[in-house]
């Protein structure tokens, strides 16, 4: 017998399989999707068994296989599937697509290394009577003596609770042994939840979704209509048909209140996946869905592709989110993957948003998507009220910062011991650094940007490739000390809050203050207990957090997302304004909103005060539609880019060249220009973008281009599918 072995290799140029000769003491357990150990020129090297055959017609000699790497570990069909889909959709080599479907722990570049935890055991290896015989042959040896009796008395006794001399005393003398238990490191019980009543609207939405057929479901419904509940009973449904789930939330700062959520409903029968867990926890996480010991994953984007069997339904939770399609190779989103393995399982797919995205809003529309709304708020509470605040007339009376309203409300707050949430996306403390004497800007060496202040540790940092330098006291051309910083960060912004409000206890979420393991959960988790006041933070804060004594959210500078030239600015604006402003007033407690803008006119912010999806919806699809963007067209963007400024240039004009050769007439080719972030870690980079409705060109084009560039040493090519930004 034969396999076929796809190796990890980094050249892509060798991004295909070899066949080796299955050794007969291996025939038994070999399996397709499984990882094997093979020699490969003067190595041996781990690779993946892409198929099994009797016959080969290959008449140079081959070599035989060295080992199963790990005889319980294998992608199954399904996932095997998924992996060739996966690099299909994104061009990426087919090596890159099944070790992105799996934990680090399980990637096949790693060295065999054990990742299972232990709890050590001590128990009697020998029969009672030879024991109590030692005993009163050797009655001068208490210490041994001592756990001879706990041994006799207790079956098994925890190793670290004994004292080691006098046990390895006892292992030499073969009295004792030692059994190892496999544990896992989370571990969680839950506490007993209060069954609901289902709102009309969650009634509705569960009496609507069929279990039984395939189909894609938007539920539309408004922050605080209990769409968790709705998922919570389906998944309860499917569980109780032997079935698996999977729910995706978007970031890691929302799973901590959805995991806690259900555990409380179904104890240990989940299991959780997502960036924040150390590679062990993770690694147990995955074999306990191996083995079949869970029904549930609640994870971020990569649990799509854990290894459920049977699995009944996919719920995506705030699809709306960018976080859902990855942001480096493979650029694949997770609702294609999502898509793909609806139709295997013949199951439903769940998408849930407050504010769906364009694309998801137009297929619910032309009814490629089931639409199901939930426009109330559950019981009593209803939306906040929402105030857009003009900071070109607070600016007359040297509000900066805090406007008069945000100022007395937050004051107000304080008083009624009520809480607060303040957004502003973006983290540090200035946003730059110039010099009043001779303009001089700090800027990033190798990067196309301005350096961030980080007041705490001094330092000017690149927020793109983590370059960073002190800052002086004198200005490093002028030398004059007049050094200013502009614009507001998150750090700045903390400090500015404890002037006006001395007495305020205040928490700040962003990337700086959650570099810690589990620093997200303690920031959460100490708000929600009234620890504090104020909680400060980026973007991170927005989404699907419940505090029920929230009832005011501020927004420093709405300009911030919606000055960024980019197609979808819009659209990022109304679901994060929209989602922040979910925060307040979540329950009995009615919920203000302040929106601190440059631009009060401007229509998206209307909609967002008016909490006005629709108006939004239609008046952003005339734009798309006058435009030529999605989703009226669909878009690739493809980029060069090289340590050489030539190099990269002139290689997108050639491919520009190609495009025109090989592309359908109908498609438009824009470019080549520099790409947004032109310069970043000292590597240029060109795009073009293409714009399509239908291509039966375009795939093999891309394809083709790919491979043409593998063996292009100094420039590299990226194609993105449906970038999210341009
Ligand atoms: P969404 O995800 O739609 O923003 P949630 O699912 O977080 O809303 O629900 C908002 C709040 O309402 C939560 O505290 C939840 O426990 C509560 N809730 C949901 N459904 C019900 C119900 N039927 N009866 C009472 N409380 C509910
Ligand atoms: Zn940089």
């Amino acid at each position: 017998m034969y396999a076929e072995v796809l190796i990890e290799y980094s050249s892509k140029s060798i991004d295909k399989t070899f066949t080796y000769i299955i050794p007969s003491h291996l025939k038994e357990d070999i399996k397709v999707g499984m990882k094997v150990l093979v020699p490969f020129g003067p190595k041996t090297i781990n690779g993946f068994v892409t198929n099994i055959k009797d016959n080969i017609n290959e008449d140079y000699e081959l070599k035989e296989i060295v080992d199963i790497v790990d005889k319980y570990f294998c992608l199954n069909k399904e996932l095997m599937e998924l992996g060739a889909y996966l690099q299909s959709k994104t061009l990426c080599t087919k090596i890159t697509a099944y070790q992105t479907m799996l934990p680090s722990s399980l990637k096949v570049k790693e060295q065999k290394s054990n990742y299972s935890k232990y709890l050590t055991y001590i128990k009697l290896n020998k029969s009672r009577e030879t024991i109590e015989d030692y005993i009163s042959k050797y009655p001068r040896r208490t210490k041994q003596i001592e756990i001879l009796n706990t041994l006799l008395e207790n079956t098994r006794v925890l190793k670290s609770a004994l004292s080691s001399p006098a046990l390895n005393a006892l292992l030499e003398e073969d009295l004792i042994t030692i059994e190892l238990e496999q544990i896992y490191r989370l571990n969680n019980k839950g506490i007993e939840e209060e069954k609901v009543t289902f709102t009309k609207d969650q009634q509705n939405a569960l009496d609507n979704i069929n279990l039984n057929e395939e189909n894609t479901y938007l539920i539309h419904g408004v922050t605080g209509s209990g769409k968790t509940e709705v998922y919570i009973e389906l998944i309860k449904r499917v569980v109780k048909e032997d079935k698996t789930a999977i729910l995706l939330v978007p970031e890691i700062s929302l799973t901590t209140q959805i995991v806690n959520k259900f555990y409380n409903h179904f104890g240990n029968d989940v299991a959780i996946f997502h960036s924040g867990l150390s590679a062990g926890e993770k690694y147990d996480e995955y074999l306990k869905i191996l083995r079949e010991e869970v029904h549930i994953v609640v994870g971020t984007r990569s649990a799509i592709f854990t290894p459920l069997k049977n699995l009944g339904i996919i719920i995506i939770d705030e699809e709306h989110s960018e976080t859902f399609k990855q942001d480096s190779n493979p650029r694949y989103h997770v609702l294609d993957m999502a898509e793909f393995r609806k139709h295997y399982n013949h199951i439903p797919l769940i998408l849930g948003s407050a504010t769906p995205s364009l694309e998801t809003m137009a297929r619910a529309l032309k009814g490629v998507y089931k639409y199901i709304e939930m426009p109330n708020r559950v019981g009593k509470s209803i939306l906040p009220t929402i105030q857009i605040v003009d900071m070109a007339e607070e600016m007359k009376r040297y509000n900066t910062i805090f406007s008069e309203p945000l100022k007395s409300k937050l004051k107000d707050r304080l008083q009624k011991q009520e809480q607060s949430i303040l957004l502003l996306n973006r983290r540090g403390y200035s946003t730059i650094i110039t010099c009043k004497s001779c303009g001089f800007t700090y800027k990033c060496p190798h990067c196309d940007i301005a350096l961030t202040y980080h007041k705490s540790s001094g330092n000017l940092r690149c927020h793109y490739c983590g370059y960073a330098i002190f800052k002086g006291e004198v200005c490093p051309e002028c030398h004059e000390k007049a050094l200013t910083d502009y614009g507001l960060g998150t750090e700045k912004l903390e400090l500015e809050i404890k002037k006006l409000l001395p007495s305020a206890r205040v928490i700040r979420m962003d990337a700086d203050t959650t570099r810690n393991k589990g620093a997200h959960e303690d920031i959460i988790n100490k708000f929600k207990n009234h620890e504090y006041d104020i909680l400060l933070g980026t973007q991170m804060i927005s989404k699907g957090l419940n505090f029920p004594l929230v009832t005011l959210v501020g927004v420093i500078n709405a300009d911030a997302t919606l000055n960024i030239p980019d197609f979808r600015s819009g659209e990022r604006t109304f679901a994060l304004l929209s989602q922040v402003a979910g925060r307040a007033g979540r329950s009995i407690l009615p919920g203000e909103v302040i929106i601190q803008t440059f631009n009060p006119d401007n229509f998206t912010l209307k909609c967002v005060k008016n909490n006005d999806y629709m108006k939004f919806y239609n008046y952003e699809m005339t734009n798309r539609h006058k435009l030529d963007y999605p989703p009226y067209y669909y878009l690739t963007s493809i980029k060069t880019s090289s340590k050489d400024y030539d190099a990269a240039s002139k290689e997108i004009s050639k491919v520009k060249k190609y495009l025109e050769k090989n592309l359908d007439k109908s498609t438009i080719i824009l470019g080549p220009t520099t790409a947004s972030m032109f310069k970043i870690n000292n590597v240029y980079r060109f795009q073009i973008i293409l714009k399509y409705k239908r291509d039966p060109n375009l795939f093999k084009t891309l394809k083709e281009l790919d491979e043409l560039f593998m063996l292009n040493n100094k420039v590299n090519i990226e194609i993105d599918n449906n970038p999210l930004s341009l």
